[in-house]
Order: C-alpha cells, then sequence, then structure tokens
C-alpha cells in the first residue's frame, strides 16, 4: 500500500501514476487518484484491482495541478470501490488517502458522527468527515482542522489531504506509517518512499511522528501538533541503476 501527493505540476494526473506504479511492489487490492486543476475542474476515480485498470479509467480530461493518490491494503472494509481512496467528506470539501490503521475509528464515530452518514465502511472515512465536521462547526481552515482531528486520532497513519475550496496546498501528516516529503523546483511532492517520486525529484525531506506538513508549490513548512514551526533540510538520494 502507498500514497502519493503532488502540487504545481501540469501533469499531476501521470506524476501520481507513475508515483503509484512504482509503489506496486508494496502490494495493494484496488487504487484511486483525486486531482484539481485549480481552475474549477477536479475529478475522483477509483477501481478494485490493478494500476492499470485505475489508469484505463483516467480519460485524457483527467488533468490537474494538485492531487493525491493511494493504493490500499485493506483493513477496515472489504477490498470494494466504495471502501478506496481518496475518501471525500459529505460536503464535498475534504478528500484524504490514508495508510495505516485508525484503531479508535468507531469511537470517534460514535462520539462526533452520529448525525453523519458515512458511504463506505472504512476507518479512513470517519477522520475525512471529521476535519470537515471541524472545520465547519468551529470555522476551521484545513491545517487547524486536521491538527485538531490528529489530536484525536489514535493508531497508525500516513495522510495526504486537499481542501477543495483552497487547492492551493497539499496537507500530510503522519504517525507510525512511512512518508516522505520530495522537493522540486516550482512543485512539491509527497510519497511513502523515495522510489516513487525519484523520476522528478532526488530532494526529500523527512517527516516525523505527529507532525503536519503543508506543502504548496514552492514552500514546505513542518508543524508540530502544538503549531511549532519546525526547520529540516533535505538530503540528497542518488539513483543507482
Ligand atoms: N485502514 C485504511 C483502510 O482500510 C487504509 C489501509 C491502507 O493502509 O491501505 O482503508
Amino acid at each position: 500500500c502507498g500514497i502519493v501527493g503532488v502540487i504545481g505540476r501540469d501533469d499531476a494526473t501521470q506524476v501520481l501514476l507513475n508515483g503509484l506504479e512504482k509503489l506496486e511492489y508494496r502490494g495493494y487490492d484496488s487504487a484511486g487518484v483525486y486531482v484539481n486543476d485549480q481552475n474549477g475542474h477536479d475529478y475522483l476515480v477509483k477501481r478494485v484491482g490493478r494500476i492499470k485498470n485505475l489508469e484505463a479509467a483516467l480519460t485524457p480530461e483527467i488533468q490537474g495541478s494538485i492531487g493525491i493518490g493511494h493504493t490500499r491494503w485493506a483493513t477496515n472494509g472489504a477490498p470494494t470501490e466504495a471502501n478506496a481512496h481518496p475518501h471525500v467528506s459529505n460536503d464535498g470539501r475534504f478528500y484524504l488517502v490514508h495508510n495505516g490503521v485508525v484503531t479508535n475509528a468507531q469511537t470517534l464515530r460514535q462520539e462526533y458522527l452520529t448525525d453523519v452518514e458515512l458511504h463506505s465502511s472504512t476507518d479512513t472515512e470517519v477522520v475525512v468527515q471529521l476535519i470537515a465536521l471541524f472545520a465547519q462547526q468551529d470555522g476551521l481552515d484545513a491545517k487547524a482542522a486536521l491538527r485538531k482531528t490528529l489530536k484525536l486520532v489514535e493508531g497508525s497513519y500516513a495522510f495526504s489531504l486537499v481542501d477543495r475550496n483552497q487547492p492551493d496546498a497539499l496537507y500530510v501528516a503522519k504517525n507510525k506509517s512511512p512518508l516522505l516529503i520530495g522537493k522540486g523546483d516550482g512543485f512539491n511532492v509527497v510519497a511513502s518512499d523515495a522510489l516513487a517520486m525519484l523520476d522528478v525529484t532526488n530532494q526529500f525531506i523527512e517527516v516525523k511522528d505527529e507532525e503536519i506538513v503543508t506543502l504548496t508549490k514552492t514552500d514546505i513548512t513542518i508543524e508540530n501538533l502544538a503549531g511549532t514551526q519546525i526547520q529540516r533540510n533535505a538530503f540528497t538520494v542518488k539513483m543507482d541503476a
């Protein structure tokens, strides 16, 4: 299973697809992408089975400059299209991919989401609905809603989040699941491992547990859950043939 994300590339769909293919070795049962052209058009496509099934569904108009992608290894819920990622909040605002297992999803659902209809049986959907709930009820922006949600979530995660209302940033966070930032020239990427993005960059930045990273096409901002900024340099990954 794996996650990928990109911001600041006109060929976002292709970058995501290439990245997902490189992550195939990790194993998966379904795959999906969300892309947004930052100009009012966006697309969510998910398929059960091989990445080539997803690729076949990605018709030429499915283009974007920001996007997230996922290969799923089902832990909560059967390998179906409804359970495949990205998951979207009921208001259509937030798109989330997740690797790992949120162990208190049922508790969170009972505590906060009794009035919210869920469309999958995943732990991940609980998280994206919570982000939307906090954004709406507390008037929070995406990062603040994500931070509030992360403080409640238990278990393992690598998350990548897009706010459809402000698609000029990509938010990522991790706890016990792998995740790396890739630094480009006028774009930035995220992936479960460097291999997935070596075609576009060899500069990577580590993400530590319980950090939130905000990527724009030019900037990478790392913060802990208390909101304190953290400076961290990129390292070079050498490609050995
Ligand atoms: N727990 C999530 C699910 O079952 C993510 C699984 C994964 O790591 O792919 O959908």
